[in-house]
């Protein structure tokens, strides 16, 4: 991951860090979280190899945008928005860490220019389809339901859901959202498939809390760390782009959330890169 020195060569993978929480409904936290998973994801306690053979420190076109400063007063959204824009008008992809899953709403306002037929692929414990809590219509708990009345996305598909409730029940049914909760088992993960590019959005306690309990709302009876891996490595279709949200430095013990966090970006990356770069020649 090389920090910006030089113009990014097109067809690139890049990271940047949005350390928003003002919208967390419950705890703040998930703004201190990108500088933790790059330590993380830097720590010599392992090395920067996916799992499937890639080394992701001698990739030529992996690039750290640092994060985006928000400044009071500012819109935050378009600020996410125009910078994510500006990344991918250039030919590269992105994987955003957030920050809590309030950014993904603006980050899928850019996908959705360049992407018209986007798939999103949101892992979670949580629908996020709340038409507004607290009043806050931009809330971490609102994301999938803005996204899928601007139209952003032509198929949703939520998994790892443990907290439904009628309301998002309604609003999932409103938007034709495909659910895979949690007690109906995890047979589907051998099995997801999708048709074109896939945006893949992980709120972090779509794990159980077990596993990763770095987060503000521990919600029991989540997925293994080993299944989400899973489902990186294995789903059917062309990933595009990324998200990791909701790492709550606070609440963790020690390292032990953020380095499943750089777990999950290293195997991301891995994955966008045999999807997106593996096969472009260049030159
Ligand atoms: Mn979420
Ligand atoms: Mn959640």
């Amino acid at each position: 991951m090389k920090p910006i020195k030089e113009n990014i060569q097109t067809n690139s993978i890049c990271i940047l860090g949005l350390g928003l929480d003002k919208n967390s409904s419950f705890q703040k936290g998930p703004a201190l979280a990108p500088n933790r998973i790059r330590e993380s994801y830097f720590s010599s306690s392992s090395n920067l190899w996916s799992e499937k053979g890639l080394d992701l420190g001698s990739l030529q076109d992996l690039y750290d945008l640092g994060d985006i400063h928000f400044k009071k007063d500012k819109d935050d959204f378009n600020l996410i928005s125009s910078s994510v824009k500006a990344v991918l008008d250039q030919g590269n992809h992105m994987i955003c860490l957030g920050g809590d899953h309030s950014i993904t709403f603006p980050i899928i306002k850019a996908y959705a220019q360049k992407y018209k037929a986007l798939n999103i692929l949101h892992l979670d414990a949580h629908p996020d389809l709340y038409d507004s809590l607290d009043k806050n219509i931009y809330s971490h708990a609102c994301p999938f339901a803005r996204i899928m009345e601007n139209k952003l996305a032509k198929r949703l598909v939520q998994a790892g859901i443990r907290t439904m409730n009628g309301h998002q029940q309604e609003q999932a049914k409103k938007f034709g959202v495909e659910v895979k909760e949690m007690k109906d088992g995890t047979d589907w993960i051998e099995l997801l498939e999708f048709d074109g590019p896939v945006y893949l959005s992980i709120d972090l306690d779509c794990l159980d809390p077990a596993f990763a309990p770095g987060v503000s709302h521990h919600e029991p009876g989540g997925m293994t760390t080993r299944q989400v891996i899973d489902i990186i490595h294995n789903l059917k279709g062309k990933i595009i782009g990324a998200d990791i949200v909701e790492y709550n430095p606070d609440r963790d013990f020690g390292s032990m959330t953020s380095m499943v966090a750089a777990k999950l970006l290293k195997e991301t990356i891995a994955r966008i890169h045999e999807d997106t770069i593996s096969f472009h020649f260049t030159g």
